[in-house]
């Protein structure tokens, strides 16, 4: 650290440069993320000190949180239960924000050992979970941290996850499953409803990880099955951050029934509550607030706007390049598209070296992986139709 501090002016000449550096979304077709909304970044802003690890303090952001999570049980048919006010979800719909889809799936997991620990269940030496191959590498955190094994199911020729595969690796000490609704690769979305059989023909809990596509699934013109309506289904895990168009970070995890949440407590002895069912401490009250904001401002109406927008580029950009010869892995679901290439690997460093295009690849099969994000546009898409040709034809 520098003896003497800087002038404001030299640290933000210095800013300045370093966020130069920064793409700024412009020919970036890799992000699940995008621009936040303006009206997000101006709450985000306005809440910018409140941290929701000492709700006594921040009784105003804590009751944004409260709403955006009721918005969201809506959102994703959560059932209202009854609950007494001192417990830990003090709305009828049960949940908090979490700092992405990382922290949702971990706490989801921990949600599940300690109910199921909490409960009769006589577990054998290493409790498991049964996860889809697509599943985002947050659940190899998952297997690390909590000594919960991970077994990892096949997937059908559409890349969903195939439930027989995950029948099959079902025994005595498989504490729940996971599936994903809106897979990360393919944009896919696991089969829900049979998921949510086979959990409860063993009693035991199904995550859906919709970090993804639970912006993105309830606008699409025929939503799939994938939340709360589904019976089984007992938690979910939900990103603003990614098509919500809210800031980082904001992440969701909702629980069908309170006494998850219940087991995730530990006693926060000097702080103006008891309790804490969080997995950070500290937690941002300006993001409980900027996603309050967008969710708010656009209503349903404008998330199904964004939504067709992106869906719209996904199928130009489709229909183009299967005139350029390129066909894609799988009929697009959401706006993620896999589209084959001949040397993938290779064309993804040349479209970037080249055109400062960043495209990421798909691992089994390897593909050129495209996120249509509201940040590109249809001129985007020509021209990244144009560069893929010309490198293609290099090869
Ligand atoms: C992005 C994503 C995650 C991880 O979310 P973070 O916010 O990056 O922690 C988890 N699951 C899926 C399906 C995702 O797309």
């Amino acid at each position: 650290m520098n003896e003497q501090g800087l002038s404001e002016k030299e640290i933000f000449s210095y800013l300045e440069n370093v966020k130069s550096e920064d793409t700024d979304y412009y020919r970036v077709l890799s992000s699940m993320c995008t621009h936040p909304h303006k009206i997000a970044v101006e709450a985000h802003r306005l809440f910018i000190e409140a941290n929701l690890g000492d709700l006594g303090l921040f009784a105003g952001a804590h009751s944004l949180e409260k709403e955006v999570i009721m918005m969201l049980g809506e959102l994703l048919h959560a059932p209202s239960v009854k609950i007494p006010v001192e417990k830990a979800c003090e709305s009828s719909v049960c949940g908090y924000l979490t700092t992405g889809g990382t922290e949702s799936n971990i706490q989801a997991v921990r949600g599940m050992k300690n109910v199921i620990t909490a409960g009769k269940k006589e577990l054998g030496k290493i409790p498991n979970i049964v996860i889809p191959e697509s599943a985002h590498f947050s659940f190899d955190k998952v297997a690390d941290m909590m000594g919960i094994e991970v077994r990892r199911a096949l997937l059908d020729s559409e890349f969903k996850v195939d439930p027989a595969s995950v029948e099959s690796l079902m025994d005595a000490n498989t504490i729940g499953l996971v599936g994903i609704a809106g897979n990360t690769e393919f944009g896919q979305i696991d089969p829900v409803e049979e998921l949510a059989k086979l959990a409860r023909q063993h009693e035991i809990f199904l995550h859906i990880d919709a970090a993804f596509g639970g912006f993105v699934i309830p606008f699409l013109e025929n939503p799939y099955p994938f939340d709360f309506k589904v019976q089984g289904v007992t938690s979910i895990a939900i990103d603003p951050h990614k098509m919500g168009l809210s800031t980082i970070p904001s992440g969701a995890l909702l629980f069908r029934s309170p006494s998850f949440l219940d087991s995730l407590k530990v006693s926060t002895p000097y702080l103006t509550t008891k309790e804490q069912f969080t997995l950070t401490g500290t937690r941002s009250g300006a993001s409980a607030a900027a996603t309050y904001a967008v969710m708010k401002h656009l209503g349903r109406e404008g998330y199904v706007k964004n939504v067709q927008y992106c869906m719209q580029l996904t199928a130009k950009l489709v229909e183009e390049a299967r005139k350029l010869g390129f066909e894609p892995l799988l009929e697009p679901v959401m706006n993620v598209v896999a589209l084959r290439v001949p040397s993938p690997d290779l064309v993804r460093d040349q479209l970037l070296r080249k055109f400062g295009w960043n495209v990421s690849i798909t691992r089994t099969p390897r593909s050129l992986r495209l996120v249509l994000m509201p940040h590109n546009t249809a001129r985007d898409v020509e021209e990244f139709l144009q560069d893929l040709k010309k490198v293609t034809a290099e090869l």
